[in-house]
């Protein structure tokens, strides 16, 4: 503790000690005290130093008769009211009445008032929630719960009192951070209110039930420390109900926390054995039931909150929370948008790639490479299984002039429009590809000679028919075809065999004059009429 922490120590102790404006319990309840102290009081001997007090007893058996208490037949004595209550029930609201008094009367003065109303409001709000929770855990005397409760934080007066601006810092702190108050009590003037609590109940000579409650109600596992077993025993149980009263308060009182209820749940087991559902169905009427008891004791509440009111609080707070929940689901929506959009990007580039890789640049068809795979596979498939398989080259006729003539831009044009134009003469199941600078091929499975001189002969003509418009000029062109056909008769081996076949066909189609399809029948003829194969010449 630093230097000026235990002078502050000192200078609260000598205040208490000099000050004789401390609260003070009335003459009549410390009567009530040494009374109840000794064993062998009577009812009648208690009701007679009551009844000294005509204001305490007539709140007393307006407390008993109302429906706090539930008794059908109205109770007119003090006399009644402690046969049917108990003797202690009677002591202990007696003397919550005066401590309630010394509460009210607070108010009214200058310094620290709201905190004041404050203070008293939550101590009979603790006081009520200990009181329920007596009764759940089973606890033989509510009142005494109750009136520990009340006492709980009565050390907190001496801090308004003195310190009061100091004091309201110290509770605006401990509002907003949610610290427990004690510890910024020790922090600031090396005493918490718990200790100076017990200061003043001892003074009032309360017995050591109260005491204990009220030094260890913030810190419920120290009860034992320092303290000697028999002090300790039946004390536990009432320290425990005040714990957990004033955590209570601090879901009623204190800025909202989402895990204080969590947190009272968990001690209200731990401690009392009671469940959640229980727990969480005392919350619900607490205030209507605070309100009612502040009016048997003719006092008003201003600052108390029902249970309801504070749910819509935190909804509002929750509302917060889920707010940043939903910016977070905007960001992982977004980073997700974000990631699709790089596998999308990925896929696509993927595709260019394959594209690059299988189709050639120009006219988007098959490039060669494709082209020999699917021959090689197909020429295997057909010699194995004895189907015919036909492979058809073409070549633009006289292309160069095209090029010369209009430029090698239109060229390209002709080209693409080319593919395009023998793409869609073909078959689903026919493949195009581009061998090489204006020369295609076609696989046509399963096509047998005569099949392929059909298909060459729709292509050529497709060809010869189209009026090429490229840039407002009118083009022409015409291509030759060389045809070869896989079929049992023929003993290949190898698809380059096919391949050549169809090229030296379509060298003989160039040969006979262009813009025509020549196939082995075309061969055939001209062997049979002992014609020589026709020669191959360079093109024009
Ligand atoms: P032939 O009827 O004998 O086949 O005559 P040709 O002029 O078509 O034949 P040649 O082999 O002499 O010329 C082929 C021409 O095709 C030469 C070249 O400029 C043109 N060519 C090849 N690839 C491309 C291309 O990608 N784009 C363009 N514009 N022209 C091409
Ligand atoms: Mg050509
Ligand atoms: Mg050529």
């Amino acid at each position: 503790m630093s230097p000026p922490q235990s002078q502050r120590i000192r200078e609260i102790i000598r205040l208490l000690d000099q000050d004789r404006e401390l609260p003070t319990l009335s003459p009549v309840v410390e009567k009530i005290l040494r009374l109840i102290s000794d064993e062998k009081v009577s009812i009648k001997e208690l009701a007679e130093v009551i009844q000294n007090d005509v204001s305490l007893s007539f709140k007393i058996l307006k407390v008993v008769n109302s429906a706090f208490y539930g008794f059908t037949r109205e109770i007119s004595t003090l006399s009644q009211a402690m046969v049917i209550l108990g003797l202690s029930a009677v002591k202990n609201l007696a003397l919550s009445m005066s401590i309630l008094e010394l509460y009210v009367d607070g108010t009214e003065g200058e310094k620290g008032g709201d905190d004041f109303t404050v203070f008293w409001e939550r101590s009979l709000f603790s006081a009520v929630a200990a009181r329920r929770l007596a009764t759940e855990a089973k606890y033989k005397d509510g009142e005494e719960a109750f009136m520990a409760s009340l006492l709980q934080d009565i050390g907190v007066l001496v801090f308004i009192k003195y310190y009061p601006e100091e004091y309201a810092d110290i509770l605006k702190s401990a509002k907003k951070n949610a610290v427990d108050i004690s510890i910024l009590e020790d922090q600031h003037f090396g005493i918490n209110h718990a200790l100076l609590g017990e200061f003043l109940a001892n003074k009032w000579q309360l017995p050591r039930s109260l005491t204990l409650p009220i030094l260890r109600h913030h810190d419920p596992e120290g009860i034992t420390q320092g303290q000697n077993h028999e002090d300790v025993e039946g004390v536990e149980k009432l320290t425990h109900l005040v714990h957990l009263s004033y955590l209570i308060s601090t879901i009623f009182y204190d800025e909202y926390r989402p895990d204080r209820l969590a947190f009272l749940e968990k001690q209200a087991k731990k401690y009392l054995n009671i469940d959640r559902d229980v727990i969480d169905k005392l919350l619900i009427n607490l205030a209507e039931e605070v309100k009612e008891v502040a009016k048997f004791f003719g006092l008003h509440l201003v600052g108390t909150k029902n249970y309801s009111e504070l749910l819509m609080a935190a909804n509002i707070e929750l509302g917060r929370i889920n707010l940043s929940v939903e910016q977070m689901n905007t960001e992982l929506v977004s980073a997700k948008r974000r990631a699709e959009e790089l596998a999308a990007q990925l896929a696509e580039a993927n595709r260019k790639l394959e594209e690059m890789a299988n189709l050639d640049g120009l006219t988007k068809i098959f490039n060669r490479r494709v082209f020999e795979n699917l021959i090689t596979r197909e020429f295997y498939r057909s010699n194995r299984y004895g189907h015919p398989l036909s492979c058809i080259m073409i070549d633009l006729d006289n292309f160069k002039n095209v090029n010369d003539s209009q430029g090698h831009l239109v060229g390209d044009q002709v080209l693409r429009e080319v593919a395009s134009i023998l793409d869609s003469k073909l078959r689903k199941s026919d493949f195009l590809a581009r061998y090489g600078g204006e020369e295609f091929v076609v696989i046509s499975p399963e096509a047998n000679a005569k099949a392929a001189a059909f298909i060459a002969e729709k292509l050529r003509k497709a060809i010869e028919e189209h009026v090429f418009d490229i840039e407002g000029r009118e083009i022409r062109i015409t291509i030759s075809l060389g045809v070869a056909t896989l079929t049992n008769a023929m003993e290949m081996e190898h698809e380059e065999e096919l391949i050549q076949l169809a090229d030296r066909n379509l060298y003989c189609a160039k040969n006979s004059g262009r813009n025509r399809a020549w196939t082995e029948s075309d061969t055939a003829k001209l062997e049979k009429n002992n014609q020589p194969p026709v020669e191959v010449k360079a093109t024009v």
